[in-house]
C-alpha cells in the first residue's frame, strides 16, 4: 500500500511546540507503517496555510489524481489550511479520488457527525489564527506606541540593538548619508545633483553600498533607487514612523493569483507611531533636499537657484573640527511683511549631523555674501596686479630651475655610467690576476657606496623636477587666467568667477572671526609685495599676509560680527 504524507511548516508556527517538520514527518511515517503502508511519499510546504496555491499541496493533489494512493496522512487539519472553506475543498478532492484520510491529531470519521466535528474544528482553527494575528499586531502596536521598535528597520546609517530594541548611529555610514545630502544641496546654478549623480559619485569613491533588502550579501554598486530611498527617508531627522503601511498578507503574494494579490495600504497619518531615534540630518536640510528632488524638473540650465562660489573650498576652523562648510539656505520669517526670506550661509557640516559620540561643532554659520565678497576681493586683487605677479613668477624662476635640474640629472646619469664602467674594469683585472684580491674588494666596495649615493641623488632630482613641472603648469594656467579675466573682472559670469577662485584658492578656513585664504600656487601666492593693506610676516618659513579689518555690516542690514579680519596665509 502507498501513503502520501503532507507536511507544512511556516515561520509563524515553527516555534510552536510539536509542529516542527521533523516531528510531523516522524509521526506521519509511524502512522503509515501502523496502517500497513510499505511505500511512503512525502510532500512538504513552507508556506502559510492561508494560501491554497501551495507548491507541495498542488503536487500531492496531482499525485492523488494519478491513482494508486491508499492513504493521505497529515499531522493536523490545520496543516491543510487555516481557513475552514479551504480545508473542506482539499478534503473533498482527496475523498473524490477515493483516498482514505488520516490525521495524527484528529480522528477523521466519514460520517455526518464526523464531518460536523471536522467543520467545527476547522472553524476553531480559523478563529485561533485570527486571534494570533490580532495579538501579534496588538503587541507590535503597543510597543510602537511606547516608542519601541519590534525589529530592525534596516536603515542605512543606523545599527539595531536587539537587547534594547533601539537604533544606534553607525558613524561611518552616517557620514556618507550627510555627504549625500550636502551634495544635493551644494549643486551650483542650473545644476541638479540628484540620485543618479549621487550614486555615480559614491561608486567613484568606492564606498560600499548598503546591504540588499533580500539577500544579506553586499551589493556591488549604489543604485539610483537606493540613493533615492536614503535621500527621502525622514527617519534621519530623528523620528522613525512605524505602522505607516498596512502590509498584512503582502508577503504571501507570490503564491497568489494576480487578481488575488494583496496590496500595501497606507494608513492614515494619525495611526502612525513615532519612535525617537538619533538624528543624522537636520530637519531643515532634509526638507530642502526634498524640495530640490521634487522640483528637479523645474530647475533648468541658467535658472537661478542658490549658488555658492566657494562650494567645496570652505573649511571650519573651529578647534578640532576642520569639516567642510557647505552652502545652505536658511529661511527667516520677515517681520515687516508676513513672508519668508531666504539667506545664504556657509554652515559647518559637523553642525548638522547630530552623531552621538561626536561633539557637535559650535562654530557660527557664515553669511555667504560676506565670505564670498572677502574671498573674491582678494582674488580679484591678485588678478589686477598682473605686473607684480609676473615679477613674482619671474623671481621664482621656475623655468630656470627646471633647466638646471635637467642638466644635473644628465650629469648624475653620466657619473653612474662611468662608475659601472669602472666596476667592470676592476672585475676584468681581477679575473686576469692583474689586481690583487683584497685591493680589488676595497675598490668595489667604494664604487658600490658611490653608486648608492648617486642613485639617491638622482631620485631626489627627478622628484624635484616633477614638482617643478607641476608648478610650471599651474603657473601657466594662472597666467592664462590673468590674460583672460583680469581685464573684465566686473563682467565675469558666476561660472567664470568660480573657475578663477578654484584656480587661485586652495582652501578658505573660517576661524571664528578670521578668514584664512590659502593660495594654490606654492611660493608665489600670496606673497606679492605689491598687494594693498598687507604686511609680510615670516612664520615658520611660510609667508603670511594679514589683511585689514572688514566691514561688519551684513547685507541684510544686521550687524555681522562673524567676520572681522581677513588673514591670508
Ligand atoms: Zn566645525
Amino acid at each position: 500500500m502507498l501513503a502520501v504524507i503532507y507536511l507544512r511548516v511556516s515561520t509563524e508556527d515553527q516555534a510552536r511546540e510539536g509542529y516542527s517538520l521533523e516531528v510531523q514527518e516522524e509521526r506521519c511515517r509511524r502512522r503509515a507503517s501502523e496502517l500497513g503502508c510499505k511505500r511512503v511519499e512525502v510532500f512538504c510546504d513552507d508556506v502559510t496555510g492561508e494560501i491554497l496555491n501551495r507548491p507541495a499541496l498542488t503536487l500531492i493533489l496531482e499525485r492523488i489524481q494519478q491513482g494508486g494512493v491508499d492513504y493521505f496522512i497529515c499531522f493536523d487539519p490545520d496543516r491543510l489550511a487555516r481557513k475552514l472553506m479551504n480545508q473542506l475543498v482539499i478534503t473533498e478532492k482527496i475523498e473524490q479520488a477515493r483516498v482514505k484520510i488520516d490525521f495524527i491529531n484528529f480522528e477523521w470519521r466519514d460520517t455526518p457527525d464526523g464531518r460536523l466535528f471536522y467543520q467545527l474544528r476547522g472553524s476553531i482553527a480559523e478563529f485561533e489564527k485570527a486571534k494570533i494575528l490580532m495579538r501579534t499586531s496588538d503587541g507590535k502596536k503597543k510597543k510602537a506606541e511606547k516608542g519601541m521598535l519590534t525589529h530592525s528597520p534596516g536603515i542605512y546609517g543606523y545599527g539595531y540593538d536587539k537587547e534594547t530594541d533601539t537604533l544606534w548611529v553607525n558613524q561611518e555610514e552616517a557620514r556618507v548619508v550627510c555627504m549625500m545630502y550636502s551634495w544635493v544641496l551644494e549643486a551650483g546654478r542650473g545644476q541638479y545633483v540628484g540620485p543618479y549623480e549621487v550614486a555615480r559619485r559614491l561608486n567613484d569613491m568606492q564606498i560600499s553600498p548598503p546591504r540588499g533588502p533580500r539577500d544579506k550579501s553586499k551589493e556591488a554598486y549604489w543604485h539610483r533607487g537606493t540613493v533615492r530611498r536614503i535621500l527621502t527617508n525622514e527617519t534621519y531627522t530623528g523620528t522613525l514612523y512605524l505602522r505607516v503601511e498596512d502590509s498584512t498578507g503582502v508577503k504571501n503574494n507570490r503564491y497568489r493569483a494576480p487578481e488575488e494579490k494583496v496590496s500595501r495600504k497606507k494608513r492614515p497619518r494619525e495611526e502612525w507611531c513615532a519612535v525617537q531615534v538619533p538624528l543624522i540630518v537636520e530637519r531643515q536640510i532634509w526638507e530642502e533636499v526634498q524640495y530640490r528632488l521634487r522640483d528637479a524638473r523645474r530647475i533648468k540650465p541658467g535658472m537661478s537657484i542658490e549658488q555658492y562660489l566657494l562650494s567645496g573650498l570652505v573649511r571650519c576652523g573651529a578647534p578640532e573640527c576642520g569639516h567642510t562648510m557647505h552652502g545652505n539656505r536658511i529661511s527667516r520669517r520677515s517681520r515687516v511683511k508676513d513672508s519668508i526670506k531666504y539667506y545664504r550661509y556657509y554652515v559647518c557640516t559637523a553642525k548638522s549631523p547630530g552623531i552621538t559620540g561626536v561633539e557637535r561643532c559650535r562654530s557660527s554659520s557664515v553669511p555667504a555674501d560676506r565670505l564670498e565678497k572677502i574671498v573674491w576681493d582678494k582674488v580679484s586683487g591678485w588678478l589686477t596686479n598682473p605686473q607684480v605677479l609676473a615679477m613674482e613668477l619671474k623671481e621664482q624662476g621656475v623655468g630656470e630651475n627646471l633647466k638646471l635640474l635637467e642638466e644635473e640629472i644628465v650629469g648624475v646619469r653620466q657619473q653612474l655610467d662611468a662608475a659601472s664602467e669602472e666596476r667592470a674594469r676592476i672585475i676584468r683585472g681581477y679575473q686576469k690576476g692583474i689586481i690583487p684580491e683584497d685591493e680589488g674588494d676595497k675598490i668595489l666596495i667604494e664604487i658600490k657606496e658611490r653608486v648608492e649615493r648617486m642613485e639617491k641623488r638622482l631620485a631626489e632630482l627627478i622628484e624635484e623636477s616633477h614638482r617643478q613641472q607641476l608648478l610650471e603648469e599651474e603657473q601657466l594656467a594662472f597666467r592664462e587666467a590673468v590674460d583672460e579675466f583680469a581685464g573684465r573682472l566686473q563682467e565675469l559670469t558666476f561660472e567664470e568667477k568660480r573657475h578663477v577662485v578654484r584656480l587661485l584658492v586652495d582652501k578658505v578656513i573660517v576661524e571664528g572671526r578670521n578668514v584664512v585664504i590659502r593660495g594654490r600656487i606654492p611660493g608665489v601666492l600670496p606673497g606679492g609685495s605689491g598687494l594693498n593693506n598687507s604686511e609680510k610676516v615670516l612664520d615658520n618659513g611660510n609667508f603670511t599676509l594679514r589683511g585689514g579689518p572688514v566691514d561688519h555690516r551684513h547685507t541684510n542690514g544686521r550687524d555681522m560680527d562673524a567676520i572681522q579680519r581677513v588673514v591670508v596665509g
